[in-house]
């Protein structure tokens, strides 16, 4: 099988530009993907491959991959009469924003600062400030990987809760595109909340260091980040993974770890926080082997 059939090809590369945090992983094969019909042919093409988006939530815990990473280039927006868009998977939030100023359309200034794709997105119902992406979907664009066919999905069927949905729990489908109901706004008053958003951001989270985010969702009624600096992780790391002095939930990548360094971090802390408060943290970032 020849791989460059079905997009572009790079080689033997260093996956640290496709992850946010950084890490050195290499992969093999690393297909860039732009023609749903040509993605279909090559996943029935192979026995094992990984759908990477921007690399904002995954730990890449091996240092060499033998199985191809797929990173898809859907960038289509299309924008409807009745305030619907249709966005490619591969967009990311704050672009999709700029571009529907052109329609007077928004409301996904809380995705402003979320630095993954719509279909990461999509697969993790992403959220932020009490808002998440399953209250925007009308519809989901979804290629089966069972059975090859490309289908719309409606939200219901896509069972979403918090950071979660059907694409997590069972991994079935590869999400195409997403079709959105937004609503018409006045663009300085959203460009003022997107500001507000990043200053928040800037003021709570250590931007300035490569990371893929919180760490482990928030347990019922308490904050993950309360319990890891409460018992005293802040500062300490394996290696060149640290827990962050500026807020305990998120790990950073002060140099070169690994994602070895990453899960043997988080092992550490899940371990104490069971032992001192009878609580297990429960992941938030997919460790990828
Ligand atoms: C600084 C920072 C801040 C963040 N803030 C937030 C926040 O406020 N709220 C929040 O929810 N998250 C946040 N995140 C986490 C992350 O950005 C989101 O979870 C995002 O939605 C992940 O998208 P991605 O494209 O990077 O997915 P990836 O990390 O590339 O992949 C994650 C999973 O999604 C799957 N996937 C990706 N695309 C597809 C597709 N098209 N079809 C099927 N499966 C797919 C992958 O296979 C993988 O299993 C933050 C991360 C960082 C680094």
């Amino acid at each position: 099988m020849n791989l460059s059939d079905y997009g572009n090809v790079l080689e033997n590369i260093s996956l640290k530009d496709y992850n946010t945090f950084k890490i050195n992983s290499l992969v093999k094969d690393l297909i860039i993907v732009n023609d749903e019909n040509k993605l279909a042919e090559l996943i029935k093409n192979l026995d094992q491959y990984f759908i990477i988006g921007n690399g904002s939530n995954i730990i890449l815990y091996n240092d060499h991959y033998d199985y191809p990473f797929i990173k898809l280039d859907f960038k289509d927006i299309k924008v409807f009469d009745d305030n619907t868009v249709y966005v490619g998977a591969s967009v990311l939030p704050i672009v999709l924003i700029h571009e529907l100023y052109k329609y007077g359309l928004g409301g996904l200034e809380w995705a402003s600062g979320i630095p993954g794709t719509m279909g990461g997105m999509v697969y993790g119902n992403a959220g932020a400030y009490n808002e998440e992406i399953k209250d925007f979907i009308k519809s989901i664009k979804v290629l089966d990987k069972e059975t090859y066919e490309i289908s719309e999905m409606g939200v219901e069927e896509a069972r979403f809760s918090y950071r979660d949905s059907i694409f997590k729990e069972n991994k079935k489908y590869i999400i195409l595109g997403v079709t959105l109901l937004l609503k018409e706004i006045n663009i300085e008053s959203s460009k003022e909340l997107i500001q507000d958003r990043l200053n928040r951001r800037l003021a709570s989270q250590p931007l300035e260091y490569p990371s893929a985010g919180s760490v482990f969702r928030n347990p019922e009624n308490d904050f993950a980040g309360r319990l890891i600096e409460d018992n005293g992780f802040k500062g300490y790391h394996v290696n060149d993974a640290y827990v962050s002095e500026k807020h305990a939930n998120f790990i950073v990548n002060k140099g070169n770890a690994t994602g070895y360094d990453i899960i043997n971090l988080i092992n550490d802390i899940k371990a104490k926080v069971k032992s001192e408060n009878n609580v297990d943290l429960i992941l938030e970032q997919e460790i990828i082997k």
